[in-house]
């Protein structure tokens, strides 16, 4: 691509242009198990599968979807929280020719079925536990066959362990829901087959690899369409970026969940390629991290800001060994700087911010880990990646410093929404994505995100940017969490709300946040209402919800 103002801060050692391995993602993992063999590609729960091991049972399954007739282009959902099956699924089902759709497992039957008939999906795996949800909604979706994995499957159930969603009584209950006719159950089905899979023709670049959902809190959730060749550069990409970590030796922390695309890449499909070894976690709890982390001794942890200050606000923080992590990358959402420089205090690691969106597969920007990074900013365009600033109005690009949308261009860009032609016409422009969300562009070529395109706040005719008072907010030493979001209000518009958690034993109360705020932010932007919280409602990758929020108080006024 051509040279770029951000290309003079590339360090020589990361590529501004990359020559893209043109294979199918599942190559990659047969790639790995000749590689690697024996080495270990995953740890859960004092389980370890060697590459071989989790390239054989990938096998195993894209036999097992062949004989039951998936043919090229069949929808696979996959409803599991991270475990060994999640990823020999994923694998399997690619390596029969499926399309990988990612489904939450905190989905409601309305959601799972809205999903399944979307995507039209008629194969499902999912975990046990889930299979009474699953079934009640198969008659009115296309699905054909349930695969049933537990969590069991790999272990004897471990003392102490609380299941992702169920307590052990529960599990042993729900373990004997009757499976027959259209489920089968992942034990069996390594057992009873060989992994002579029919291999399947793809085109990277044309083929889908997944679908992805997004954009639930607003409107349905749409399915982003991401090729072989979007994943498969965008680790590409991410592995360049990483260029101090060494091939083979690194393991990576997975909280991050799979069935979203930021864990998917950053996690999954980046240890399949580089051969690191991943530690999966089902679930996100402070304390489980920790202990995880002093023993598997991770050196790379993605994650999201509110993984990071959970970590940070965990009781026995300073009883622990963090002193393995060397690099991290956030996204999701702006990391506030004060979360960044005692992450980094405590773990004597590196934690950088990074940005994307599901529809770029997801990474776009991210600070240098190693040199010149700017805090509070989201860093560069990784290489092949072009971005700029448009003007609202105008739609042309906007001047340096100046506030516009952010636009994004790049091979790890998606090909458009899964049947909806009409959406995807409103963000893919000439190969360019709109991104939805406001930010703007220094003169060495650093981005940076003032906030989505529709929190920002309206109040009495000024603009004000959530973000930018959170960060303020952020800096009060009695804050743990807060979100800001613009309330409706008959005078002005909207009007300035904070919802705030407090630190374990602090007495916050508004008038102290009232006035630190004024002593940091112009009068209008000071929030004139304070919600003290036990804590904040969020998205499985620690995104606030700030929507729900919003809601929640427009429902309390008309209830009052
Ligand atoms: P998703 O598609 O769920 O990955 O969400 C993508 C959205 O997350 C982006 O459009 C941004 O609004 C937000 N986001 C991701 N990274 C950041 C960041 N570093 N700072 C602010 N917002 C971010």
């Amino acid at each position: 691509m051509e040279e770029k103002l951000w290309h003079a801060n590339y360090p020589k050692e990361i590529p501004t242009t990359i020559d893209y391995d043109e294979k199918p993602l599942h190559v990659f993992l047969g790639d790995a198990a000749k590689r690697y063999g024996e080495k270990k590609a995953l740890y859960f729960m004092g389980k370890e599968l060697s590459f071989t091991e989790v390239h054989t049972q990938a096998k195993i399954m894209a036999n097992y979807f062949q004989q039951l007739g998936l043919n090229k282009g069949d929808r696979v959902a996959i409803m599991l929280p991270n475990c060994p099956q999640a990823v020999i699924s994923y694998y399997g089902a690619l390596m029969a020719g499926g399309i990988v759709v990612q489904t939450n497992p905190l989905y409601t039957e309305r959601e799972l079925e809205y999903q399944l008939n979307d995507s039209g999906a008629t194969f499902i795996v999912c975990l046990d536990i889930l299979v009474p949800r699953v079934k009640n909604v198969k008659k009115d979706t296309p699905l054909k066959h349930i695969f049933v994995a537990g969590i069991k499957d790999y272990l004897p159930f471990p003392k102490n362990l609380i299941y992702p969603f169920i307590q052990k009584k529960q599990y042993n209950m729900v373990v004997k829901v009757d499976h027959g006719g259209d489920t089968h159950v992942w034990t069996k089905i390594l057992e009873q087959t060989t992994p002579n899979y029919q291999p399947v023709e793809v085109d990277p670049k044309e083929d889908l690899a997944l679908l992805q959902y997004t954009g639930g809190t607003t409107g349905f959730p749409k399915g982003v369409m991401l090729t072989h060749y979007n994943l498969v550069s965008n680790v590409q990409m991410s592995d360049a970026w990483l260029y101090k970590t060494k091939e083979g030796e690194e393991i990576v922390l997975g909280v991050l969940p799979f069935f979203h695309v930021y864990g998917m890449t950053t996690v999954m499909n980046m240890s399949i390629m580089a051969g690191q070894k991943m530690i999966l976690m089902p679930k996100f709890d402070a304390g489980d991290v920790l202990k995880t982390i002093q023993k598997q001794k991770p050196t790379l942890f993605p994650g999201a800001p509110t993984i990071y200050v959970g970590l940070l606000n965990h009781p026995d923080l300073k009883k622990y060994d963090l002193s393995s992590i060397e690099a991290c990358i956030s996204g999701s959402a702006p990391l506030p700087v004060e979360v960044q420089e005692q992450f980094e205090k405590v773990t004597g690691g590196r934690l950088v911010e990074g940005y994307g969106l599901t529809e770029s597969s997801p990474v776009t920007h991210a600070n240098f880990v190693w040199e010149k990074r700017i805090n509070g900013s989201i860093g560069i365009p990784w290489p092949d990646t072009d971005s700029k600033i448009l003007d609202m109005e105008t739609l042309e690009e906007a001047e340096i410093g100046d506030v516009g949308e952010v636009a994004v261009k790049g091979p790890q860009v998606m090909k458009g929404y899964w049947n909806n032609q009409e959406e995807t016409d409103k963000v893919l422009k000439d190969g360019w994505l709109f991104t939805g969300d406001m930010g703007y562009m220094d003169e060495n070529g650093y981005f940076y995100i003032v906030d989505r395109k529709k929190d920002m706040i309206i109040a009495g005719g000024y603009n004000i940017y959530p973000r930018e008072v959170e960060e303020v907010l952020y800096e009060h030493e009695g804050v743990l969490e807060v979100a800001v979001a613009g309330i409706p209000d008959p005078y002005r518009g909207e009007t300035v709300k904070a919802f705030v958690v407090a630190k374990d034993g602090y007495d916050l109360n508004e008038e102290d946040l009232n006035t630190f705020c004024r002593k940091h932010l112009a009068a209008y932007k000071v929030p004139r209402l304070y919600e003290f919280r036990d804590e904040l409602p969020k998205t499985a990758v620690g995104k606030i919800l700030r929507r729900q929020l919003i809601d929640s108080d427009t429902k309390k006024k008309q209830e009052e």
